[in-house]
């Protein structure tokens, strides 16, 4: 006797009251259709709005709906892991709860996961409804890091993807704080497979991703993958050295050869705060290392857990 297999589907949901009903429509009429058991874990990620009260009563309705509610606002990474925790699923797809993830597209991961891939991850084609700013930013993200790390993460793909149960385990081994999840999905390895689709606009409410943020997150995906930057220091050192170096065989010729009055302070002040900026990079540099190895020394619990309201599934087998 078989069961049939159970796929969880994790919604991270921040302050997503507006969009949560259509959202979880949409989604369901996907999951009828699929041959597979499923449950649907929403993560409330410390919502202020009427989210959590969304979330209980489309539960009332559909009793596969599980309900992870976060303490407070962790953040979208850690309300990820926390699905993850959760999820019972022989395949879980990650996926954002303001429908610029078609649900639609599941069927087609499904497909590449029972072929054997253990990763299948949904690359925008095209992002409607973001500014060319962030388009652009993001772009150029995507080349720096690749080039600096040696974990390829592929480009324009965000969280939206499906994972095996074997990928899922592996990813529960990792418990570091500085969570970036894009990168930690390829650097468990693991056959992984590219999906295309076109992402839409947001349905409704509006974007938790200022560019403070997004710069934010782009060193966290830098720390978190290369150690690059901080050699960077060495090497503006050396050059320093050497041009200071030359500069001295410079003056010293100068001086023997012409004789030298004082003159020189404008020069003077260009090298002191050129190389006090140097260094002030380089301090700034380390410090963003030391202070994600102070985060991580803590080893404190990603998160905690206010509620934790199980999905139901009926044992189907066959
Ligand atoms: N999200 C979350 N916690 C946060 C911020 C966002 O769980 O602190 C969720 C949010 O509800 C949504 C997904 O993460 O389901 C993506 O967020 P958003 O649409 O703001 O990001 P964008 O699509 O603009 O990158
Ligand atoms: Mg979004």
């Amino acid at each position: 006797m078989k069961s049939i297999p159970l796929l969880s589907v994790i919604v991270p949901a921040y302050n997503e009251e507006s969009v949560l009903e259509a959202f979880h429509q949409r989604l369901s009429s996907v999951l009828n259709s699929l041959p597979m058991q499923t449950e649907v874990l929403y993560v409330n990620d410390g919502s202020t709005d009427r989210t959590l009260d969304v979330i209980r009563s489309l539960r009332m309705n559909d009793h596969t709906i599980g309900i992870v509610d976060l303490s407070r606002n962790f953040g979208k990474e850690i309300a990820m892991a926390a699905g993850l925790d959760h999820a019972h699923g022989d395949a879980i797809v990650v996926i954002d709860a303001d429908l610029q993830d078609p649900p639609e597209l599941i069927p087609e991961l499904i497909q590449h996961w029972q072929q054997g891939y253990d990763g299948v991850y949904a690359v925008r084609l095209s992002r409607q409804g973001e500014s060319w700013l962030k388009k652009i930013t993001a772009h150029f993200f995507y080349r720096l890091i690749n080039r600096l790390s040696g974990t390829p993460i592929p480009e324009d793909t965000g969280d939206f993807r499906l994972l095996s149960r074997r990928a899922v385990d592996s990813l529960k081994g990792l418990h570091e704080q500085h969570r970036f999840t894009k990168g930690l999905f390829t650097w468990i390895g693991y056959p992984q497979k590219a999906v295309h689709y076109h992402r839409n606009p947001r349905l409704s409410g509006k974007t938790k991703w200022n560019y403070w943020r997004l710069w934010n997150f782009a060193l966290e995906g830098i720390t978190s993958f290369t150690t690059a930057p901080l050699k960077i220091g060495t090497y503006l050192g050396l050059l320093a050295a050497l041009s200071a170096f030359l500069y001295a065989g410079i003056t010293i010729y100068k001086t023997l050869a012409f004789g030298e009055p004082v003159r020189g302070y404008p020069s003077l002040m260009v090298v002191i705060l050129f190389l006090g900026g140097i260094q002030l990079i380089g301090i700034g540099i380390i410090g963003e290392y030391l202070g994600r190895v102070f985060d991580e020394t803590k080893v404190r619990p990603l998160y905690f857990l206010k509620d934790y309201i199980p999905p139901e599934h009926d044992n189907k087998s066959t």
